[in-house]
């Protein structure tokens, strides 16, 4: 069989592309191969399950444009599939009059990417959304929620599947790929597969699966990994939703933040330290080969110019818990060292230049029989539909659709 479409992942970028290019031409033939033997098992499943509301990026983005109508499609999504979301609001807060320009700077997006009901809070009126939380000002952002995103992609793979008739093959590791004039052949450990079309969603791995069929390739993915720490049953108390930094706009994470998770608890985290593993959600996962191409990519070595006593610092609290505390503690003064416990860990996929550029934007790159998603960094879940209505344009466009 020939197929029209083959997708490369099943995280949530995958899976929605799946849904999208089979919601607006069902009559194509799509394949999704996935390595695993289940959906969401990388960033997806390891995430912090906020669904942002487009505070943060730069008006006129992709991020931006593509968070916004992401974030209403997928609410729609949700309401119409049963799927638990709450829409529960955040507060950013600064507590340092260093931040207050960079506070100032997230309004204004915020207001330029359409936000409604934007607030600036002063220190007392912080106390009304976070009684414990300690800020100089801040912002409330009603519309920021949370929600499961492993349990939005096993149901984009539901409707997929069982509505429009796509396929999901597992433990299928794409291996190698040969793009020729009239289709594309995608060999993976267990088979060959035949189609026009092949579309990368690999995340972690999307620049190896890039270089399969491409000659070059000047982007490579670091992989950043982002340890959390959950709070202790008897101190839930002190976060009522979810509390965040001011992000340093230098740096493309947005800093160490509490989050009460929709299936119960809250967590404190991710901090981002470079993975010695592409999939590795241990300090001591190492994959040499691995470490080896990230340390000697000329892109990272620039970074690692520009950033390391930010990097410095990113280490010692992950491997000191007094530290990562006494960081969470300009937030919420009253946690203890002994109210944390280890949480999990999530490795984000980073794209890098070869010039030292830490890509912000979703990037895209394009052959005649290749659509490669070399950047979808958060909040690719949050935007996760309108991503996939991006890349079924493509597709369809290809196509002659
Ligand atoms: C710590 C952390 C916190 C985050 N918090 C948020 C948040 O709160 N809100 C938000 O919106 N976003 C957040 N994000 C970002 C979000 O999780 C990601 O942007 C999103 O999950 C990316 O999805 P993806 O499908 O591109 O990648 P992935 O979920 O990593 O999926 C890629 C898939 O490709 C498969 N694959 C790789 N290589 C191959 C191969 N050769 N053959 C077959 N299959 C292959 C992998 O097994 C994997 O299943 C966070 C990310 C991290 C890491």
């Amino acid at each position: 069989m020939v197929y029209d479409v083959i997708i490369v992942g099943a995280g949530i970028v995958g899976m929605a592309s799946a849904l999208k290019i089979k919601q607006q031409s069902p009559e194509l033939k799509v394949l999704v191969l996935e390595k695993e033997g289940d959906v969401a098992q990388h960033q997806t499943g390891h995430n912090s399950g906020v669904i942002h509301s487009g505070l943060y990026y730069k008006p006129g983005s992709h991020k931006a444009l593509n968070c916004i109508d992401g974030y209403n499609q997928l609410i729609k999504f949700c309401d119409e599939e049963g799927v638990k979301y709450d829409l529960c609001g955040k507060v950013v807060v600064a507590t340092d009059q260093k931040e207050l320009d960079n506070l100032n700077t997230l309004y204004e997006r915020g207001v330029a990417n359409g936000l409604k009901d934007l607030k600036r809070l002063s220190a007392s009126e912080i106390k009304e959304y976070e009684p414990y939380c300690n800020g100089i000002a801040g912002l409330y952002v009603p519309q920021t929620g949370i929600i499961d995103y492993t349990e939005v992609t096993q149901k984009y793979k539901e409707v997929f599947e069982e509505r429009f008739g796509g396929e999901v093959k597992f433990r299928n590791k794409v291996e190698d790929i040969r793009l020729g004039s009239i289709g594309v052949e995608v060999m993976t450990n267990r088979d060959v597969y035949r189609s026009h079309l092949v579309v990368n969603c690999a995340g972690l791995y999307s620049d190896r699966v890039a270089q399969l069929a491409l000659k070059q390739l000047d982007v490579r993915i670091i992989p950043f990994r982002g340890e959390y720490y959950e709070i202790k049953p008897n101190k839930h108390y002190l976060v009522k939703n979810l509390i965040y930094p001011v992000p340093d706009p230098a740096f493309p994470f947005l800093g160490v933040h509490f989050t009460r998770m929709i299936n119960g608890g809250v967590e404190a985290g991710p901090n981002a330290v470079l993975a010695y593993r592409r999939e590795g959600y241990k300090k001591t996962d190492v994959n040499v080969s691995e470490l080896f191409e990230s340390l000697t990519w000329k892109g990272f070595l620039k970074v690692a110019s520009k950033y390391w006593p930010t990097g410095l610092g990113e280490v010692y609290r992950s491997y000191s818990k007094g530290a990562f505390t006494k960081a969470l503690q300009r937030l919420l003064p009253d946690l203890k060292e002994s109210d944390l416990k280890p949480g999990g860990s999530g490795v984000r996929a980073q794209a890098c230049d070869k010039n030292g550029g830490l890509i912000d934007d979703f990037l895209f790159v394009e052959e005649d029989r290749m659509i490669n998603v070399l950047n979808a960094p958060s909040p690719a879940a949050t935007s996760s539909l309108a991503i996939g209505d991006t890349i079924a344009s493509k597709v369809l466009k290809k196509l002659n659709k």
